[in-house]
């Protein structure tokens, strides 16, 4: 088997491996670290829990450690672009340990948090940047970053972005770097605009390839419960008796069925948090170590929030309710068995969900076991309409632009003061649409549809702002904004 020093990485990356403990590469990393060393384009199919962030990031940290170039002012050597905030945090730790013999900087960009000390460490350039594309558009509308110097650019979780609503901001992006550049996409599933967004950003790519497309993780044991809708918190309480249950995250169609469901856990004297975009940064960092560190049993979560998890030993994954999207399902039973270990994924379907169940059934190519608790009078009803989350009849890809068409911008914007005005809920809530998805990816996307009209179908007559900067190049008009100067976060030496 090959070791991480036959794959001719830099003395210091395989020094701070040893320090990790990592000897052996993973399949994805000994098939994908030679060709990005070599120089080629990537096309990559890796769920995560594979070791794709050391994938990219070992011949990264080598490239730009071999050859040493001044960052460009306002830009970076290399730029991760990520779905999610948990995943962008990730992934820059990981560059920070596997380069920590290096002197590289390491920058991270993404929503929620305020601009100033992101645009400071962009000022002066960063080796590796890593960011969520609603934020790092902002910046490029600003004119605080400048990419046309970056050298590596990386889509982590494509078919992720795909369904974040981030197609079109990541294609701006990519119209801001060179041609010259070296290009790496990683996708776990992959849908044709993932397929047609890799055909026309990469170039030969050497493909490689760990789990067929779409496949779930054989090592999962899969259960699908018919159950009332009206019952599912009573089956869920009733499944948490299982003591082997220790490990459990939950996923919420909603942010505010997640909140509804961890109250309900809670009330239950189940140890329960829920992560999901309306908590703040912090918010959410606190209820993913202490789920991390076993202090709480379940972790509730929404699909955006819950990308990028990496929280080894996940013993259960519950579909509170059946994704909307097929793909989400095998996303989100991958939060389990990761590492080798194996885990189970029990779904909770209620009799609209059926049409659902067989998407995904076709999908996977598998019919899911399942248990008929149905008219179970040992379950207690709730009270009716307490609960019941409202559920889109259309295809939701569909739903996101039919909702985006629908809004009239003036209602549905946020304020430029990232994070200190609430949103109006109550739309976001009865649909996963573009405008909840953008919110738990980034935080920003409300801007950039609001700034970007083309971004949605048929966008209505915009209010004009009344103080306008000249409109950038790009065609990003924004409003000005005061920069805030509360954060200290600096870019920190590899
Ligand atoms: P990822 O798929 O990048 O999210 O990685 C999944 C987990 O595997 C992370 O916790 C990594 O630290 C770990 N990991 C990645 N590569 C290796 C390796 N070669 N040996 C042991 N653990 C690894």
């Amino acid at each position: 088997m090959t070791q991480f020093n036959e794959l001719g990485l830099a003395a210091p990356i395989l020094k701070a491996l040893e320090g990790e403990g990592y000897t052996t590469p993973t399949p994805i990393q000994a098939q994908a670290i030679p060709a990005a060393i070599a120089g080629s384009d990537i096309l990559g199919i890796a769920q995560t829990g594979t070791g794709k962030t050391a994938a990219f990031a070992l011949p990264i940290l080598h490239r730009l450690a071999t050859k040493r170039t001044p960052t460009p002012r306002k830009g970076c050597r290399a730029l991760i672009l990520s779905p999610t905030r948990e995943l962008a945090s990730q992934i820059g730790q990981s560059f920070k340990t596997y380069g920590r013999h290096l002197g590289l900087t390491v920058g991270i960009v993404f929503g929620g948090i305020p601009h100033g000390p992101q645009i400071r460490t962009l000022a002066k350039g960063v080796d590796i940047l890593i960011a969520t594309p609603g934020r790092l558009l902002d910046h490029i509308a600003d004119r605080k970053v400048q990419l046309s110097g970056t050298e590596i650019l990386v889509l982590d979780e494509a078919d992720q972005m795909l369904d974040a609503g981030f197609l079109r901001p990541i294609q701006r992006i990519i119209s801001n770097l060179s041609a010259r550049r070296q290009s790496l996409l990683f996708s776990a599933t992959m849908p044709k605009e993932i397929a047609h967004l890799a055909d026309n950003l990469l170039r030969e790519p050497v493909k490689v390839s760990v789990t067929p497309t779409a496949t779930t993780v054989d090592r999962i044991a899969q259960r699908i419960i018919f159950i009332e809708a009206k019952k599912k918190k009573a089956l869920l309480v009733e499944l948490f008796a299982d003591e082997a249950m220790s490990h459990t995250l939950v996923f919420t169609r909603t942010k505010r069925g997640a909140d509804r469901v961890a109250r309900h856990l809670t009330a239950c004297g189940i140890d329960t948090a829920a992560i999901h975009g309306n908590k703040s940064q912090r918010q959410r960092e606190i209820a993913l170590n202490a789920f991390r560190e076993a202090k709480i049993r379940v972790l509730v979560a929404t699909d955006i929030a819950a990308r990028g998890i990496d929280v080894d030993g996940v013993s259960h994954v519950v579909n509170y309710e059946m994704p909307e999207v097929p793909e989400a399902y095998v996303h989100r039973i991958g939060r389990t068995a990761r590492a080798g270990a194996s885990g189970s994924a029990i779904s909770l379907c209620d009799n609209e969900e059926r049409d659902l169940l067989r998407s995904i059934e076709r999908l996977i190519r598998q019919t899911i076991p399942t248990v008929d608790r149905r008219n179970d009078s040992t379950l207690t009803a709730e009270a009716k309409g307490a609960g019941r989350e409202s559920r889109p009849r259309t295809n939701p890809h569909k739903s996101q632009r039919a909702a985006g068409a629908n809004k009239a911008p003036g209602k549905t914007s946020r304020s430029y003061g990232e994070g200190k005005r609430r949103r109006p809920e109550r739309k976001a809530e009865h649909a996963p649409d573009q405008h909840q998805r953008n919110d738990e990816a980034g935080g920003d996307q409300q801007k950039i549809a609001q700034a970007k009209p083309d971004f949605r179908a048929a966008p209505r007559k915009q209010p004009r702002p009344k103080a306008r900067r000249p409109k950038p190049q790009d065609g990003t008009a924004r409003p000005a904004r005061k920069p805030n100067r509360n954060r200290t976060a600096r870019p920190v030496s590899a």
